[in-house]
């Protein structure tokens, strides 16, 4: 056990050798080395200016839903927010979230409120955090058209940035880059009707329930290029349906590669690879990926560095 982590973090949050199967919403991969589950917000941040301060490298997560962690272990500390399912508050047109709340669930607070907004975004598998680090978006609203401000810790000091202030693009944040932790947001909300909100919510969950499979994934693999979906490429390169051990170029989503069970890092790698090598013969296109891969060797490792 890292005892510089122990003096840090309750033990009783600590995982070691946490099966990374069983957290992220693909179902595969191997072990983090120290898994850390805060169970609230007040614990969340004074674990992270705590290691902000001293010399340990670590990474927060979300709920998981973005991510690929590779097979064998994967070193180093993790810090997930999921557990973290505190606060919503609300203030007139503004709603106030801490990171681990499940986007969702915001989405759910605003229709109780009349406030209109986040219609598109009711359905999205994320925590706050996760989705304004990646900026999510579905159905023309992404997370940047709604904050009005991010509180975030850096360098152990914690301070409140305006959303003018940041920058976004699409599937992009600054906090890609830079080394800030999302600790809350502030979103800033229409007067809406009630009723209107939910239809529309439900209409987009409808539209994913019909165009996505039911089964363990992390959603979208590739971003879009020139605003075109990847899936299209993907479709018209032949490749739905293509299977590597367990995992699967879903037949419902191309885009989408599915976990029937026991797919490993490297059945998902490999036809992530083929993807790659398929659409670029055809169309001469290079999909960027927008799943991130967990593990050694590998460019988010070397992002493992929120001190
Ligand atoms: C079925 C399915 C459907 C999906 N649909 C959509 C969709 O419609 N639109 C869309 O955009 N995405 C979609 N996704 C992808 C995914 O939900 C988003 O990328 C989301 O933003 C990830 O959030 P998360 O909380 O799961 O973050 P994670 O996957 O846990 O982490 C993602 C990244 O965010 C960083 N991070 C997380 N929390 C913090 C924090 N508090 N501070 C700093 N960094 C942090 C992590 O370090 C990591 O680099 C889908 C995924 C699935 C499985």
């Amino acid at each position: 056990m890292n005892i510089l982590l122990s003096s840090i973090v309750k033990e009783e949050d600590i995982i070691y050798m946490a099966n990374a199967a069983k957290y992220c919403s693909l179902k595969l991969g191997g072990n983090f080395e120290y898994l850390v589950l805060p169970k609230n917000i007040d614990d969340f941040i004074c674990y992270i200016i705590n290691l902000q301060h001293s010399n340990i490298n670590f990474k927060v997560l979300g709920n998981m839903t973005n991510i690929v962690p590779r097979d064998g272990i994967i070193k180093g500390v993790f810090i997930s927010t999921k557990q973290i399912q505190s606060g919503i508050r609300v203030f007139q047109n503004r709603i106030i979230a801490d990171c681990g709340t499940m986007l969702s669930a915001v989405c759910v607070s605003a229709k109780e409120h009349s406030l209109s907004g986040m219609e598109g975004l009711f359905g999205i598998p994320a925590t706050v955090g996760g989705a304004i680090y990646n900026n999510a978006g579905a159905f023309g609203t992404e997370m940047s058209n709604i904050l009005e401000s991010v509180l975030i810790c850096k360098a152990g000091k914690i301070k409140s940035v305006d959303a003018k202030d940041i920058k976004f693009d699409y599937r992009f944040s600054q906090f890609q880059q830079d080394k800030s932790i999302i600790l809350s947001a502030t979103f800033l909300l229409s007067d809406g009707n009630k009723q209107d909100i939910w239809q529309k919510m439900q209409e987009n969950m409808q539209k994913r329930k019909n165009s996505q499979p039911g089964l363990p994934s992390a959603g979208s693999v590739f971003k879009k290029y020139n605003n075109i979906s990847a899936g299209y490429y993907i479709d018209r390169a032949g490749l739905k349906g293509l299977s590597c051990g367990d995992a699967k170029i879903s037949n419902i989503h191309a885009n989408f590669i599915v976990n029937n069970g026991e797919a490993t890092f490297k059945d998902f790698d490999y036809l992530a690879s083929i993807i790659e090598q398929k659409v670029y013969e055809k169309f001469g296109v290079l999909l960027q990926k927008e799943v991130e891969y967990l593990g050694e060797n590998d460019e988010s490792t070397s992002r493992l560095s929120h001190t």
